[in-house]
């Protein structure tokens, strides 16, 4: 059937494509349920979440504690954990069949794979990393993402449905209401999907040094690092701290560091009480990552940086020189306040 794509009179509902691990539903998956359910009042429309797992029905209560009313639940053993053919075919006929108006994945590494494959196979848009939706005057979707130093609003007004992927911590986490009731709707799980991909194991890595999202002073390093050496000079900084090391996307391009550092539109949302931005410009693609940052701190060499304007102190110096000096202070604190 291709006629999914096809605008129609009638709103379909809105749609989440939630994710599990380990049989845990990821918090961005429930907080876009809250917003699938503020878009869909305001559509005055249904929100069904579609999950795929393994002995899932227990925990599948919880997306209609945050607002679906109902939840297709895939429950087989290989559905446990992400297998992209599979999940695509399963995605793809429900929508078919349910013709959803919006459809809303999180900026996981399962989702940023799963929506492009599920958006041309549905042959409509797709806008990744949303900072936030509205509906526009004709009910379309905004999809806002940071773009040429602004706020870009995308639409689809031609296809159904439309599709955005938004990371973690862009919206806030629902109330969870236990009173809810809902439909959890068992799905026809195909025995033999034909799949060119299969997981063999899955190897998790070890997280290193303090996770990111929940670190209470973070400090991120950029382009201005120069090169390895300086990158070391940021990562001795955070320690020294005792913060999460945090980047912006020139750094892991630069192989200093890898991705899960990376803050920002594409990246990491992070609220800590201290963020301290080194040798970064503040583009707004990075900056959109700290907005639940308490106190910022910027060090940059360049008075005129724009990171100056964004940040409650800011330190002009080559932090090349600043954070040796920097790092001493610290340390000379840190021995007073035990000796205290
Ligand atoms: C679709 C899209 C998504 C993106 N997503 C992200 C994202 O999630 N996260 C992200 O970070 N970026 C993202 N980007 C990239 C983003 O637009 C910027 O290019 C990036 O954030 C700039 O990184 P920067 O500030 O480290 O580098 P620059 O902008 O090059 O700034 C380097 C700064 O270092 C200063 N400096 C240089 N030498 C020194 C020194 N010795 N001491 C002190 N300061 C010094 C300079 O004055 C300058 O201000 C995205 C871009 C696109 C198009």
């Amino acid at each position: 059937m291709k006629t999914q794509n096809k605008m129609e009179d009638t709103c379909g509902p809105v749609w989440v494509i939630a994710e599990q691990v380990d049989c845990r539903i990821l918090t961005v998956s429930l907080q876009l349920v809250g917003q699938a359910r503020r878009l869909a009042d305001e559509l005055e429309t249904t929100v069904e979440v579609v999950i795929l797992g393994y002995r899932m029905q227990a925990q599948s209560h919880q997306l209609l504690a945050a607002g679906a009313d109902r939840v297709y639940l895939g429950d087989a053993p290989d559905l446990s954990s992400y297998e992209p053919e599979i999940y695509t075919e399963i995605m793809v006929k429900l929508a078919e069949l349910r013709r959803p108006d919006i459809i809303l994945i999180g900026s996981t590494s399962t989702g940023r794979e799963l929506a492009p494959l599920i958006a041309g196979r549905l042959e409509t848009g797709l806008t990744a990393h949303c900072i936030d939706l509205v509906l526009d005057e004709n009910k379309n979707l905004e999809q806002r993402v940071p773009a040429y130093g602004g706020l870009l609003s995308i639409i689809c007004p031609e296809r159904r449905p439309q599709m955005a992927t938004v990371a973690k911590g862009v919206f806030p986490m629902p109330e969870l209401d236990e009173s809810r009731t809902g439909e959890i709707v068992p799905l026809d799980v195909p025995h033999e999907t034909p799949r060119r991909i299969q997981t063999l194991e899955i190897v998790r890595e070890e997280p290193r040094g303090v996770p990111l999202e929940s670190a209470s002073t973070v400090v991120a390093g950029g382009a201005g690092a120069g090169d390895l050496e300086g990158w070391r000079m940021i990562a001795d900084l955070a320690k020294a701290f005792n913060a999460a090391l945090g980047s912006t996307r020139p750094a892991v391009d630069e192989g200093w560091t890898g991705l899960e550092t990376m803050i920002g539109q594409s990246g990491k949302m992070v609220s800590p009480e201290l963020y301290v931005g080194v040798g970064l410009s503040g583009e707004l693609q990075h900056m959109v990552g700290i907005v639940g940052a308490k106190v910022m701190v910027a060090i940059n060499n360049d008075p005129k940086s724009p990171v100056f304007e964004q940040v409650d102190y800011g330190i002009v110096d080559d932090c090349r020189e600043f954070i040796p000096v920097f790092i001493e202070k610290i340390k000379e604190y840190q021995e007073v306040l035990v000796a205290c």
